[in-house]
């Protein structure tokens, strides 16, 4: 495998944790879920002469689309690639949550459109899209199989010791308990995951120890 870089920038007020990712050796990268502290994604860049080539979207909650205009202004060629689920939330501060918090956030509109089973080339990874929905109806992550171990970009889905909030009003448990059981608790135990907000984790750790979907909480193999 390449080696490859990935790091973590963490925007206020909601801890959001935005990923820039890069193989080693390219200038070309992928930066997941532009937060609401823009600059400090654009200083990291600037200081690693890191070219973005997709900005990718997990979902359209405000916290994680807030860095959108101020990317896109800075690197006008780089696509924004979110689900048809949730395309809609880009532009839409009552759908996108930021209207409650009268921030209202918006993005650019979408430039790519991804549904369950793509295969995204992008900066030298192949990133397979799978939709989770239960957080957001149109939440999707982006499974790097090609790693070892297997990396996941995994927005508000399944975080250490927790899992993302269904009680918005298109949230939903039970979807979101079953599209972890069903497409993330079958990647290998090792499998990293990337969540959108707080720590790393894995799946192996999350099936033995999250008390919402794992086995605390009765999943069986
Ligand atoms: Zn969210």
């Amino acid at each position: 495998m390449q080696p490859f870089q990935c790091t973590t920038i963490v925007s206020n007020p909601f801890q959001q944790n935005t990923f820039v990712a890069h193989l080693e050796g390219r200038v070309d990268c992928v930066v997941v879920d532009p937060g609401l502290e823009p600059d400090k994604i654009i200083k990291f860049l600037n200081e690693k002469n890191l070219e973005p080539t997709a900005l990718l979207i997990t979902h359209g909650h405000s916290d994680h689309i807030g860095g959108n205009h101020a990317l896109k202004a800075r690197w006008p060629a780089c696509p924004i690639i979110v689900s048809s689920g949730d395309a809609e939330k880009l532009t839409d501060p009552q759908k996108n949550l930021s209207g409650q918090y009268g921030l209202a956030v918006t993005s650019p509109p979408a430039d790519q459109i991804v549904v369950e089973g793509d295969e995204l080339d992008v900066a030298g990874f192949t990133l397979e899209v799978l939709e989770m929905p239960g957080h957001s109806p149109g939440h999707v992550v982006f499974v790097w199989k090609g790693a070892s171990p297997m990396v996941v970009f995994g927005g508000d889905v399944l975080f250490a010791g927790s899992i993302g909030r269904c009680d918005f009003e298109d949230g939903n448990f039970e979807h979101l308990a079953e599209a972890i059981h069903t497409k993330l608790f079958t990647l290998p135990d090792d499998t990293l995951i990337l969540p959108g907000h707080g720590p790393n984790t894995t799946v192996g750790d999350e099936k033995r120890a999250n008390p919402f979907v794992g086995r605390p909480a009765g999943y069986q193999e």
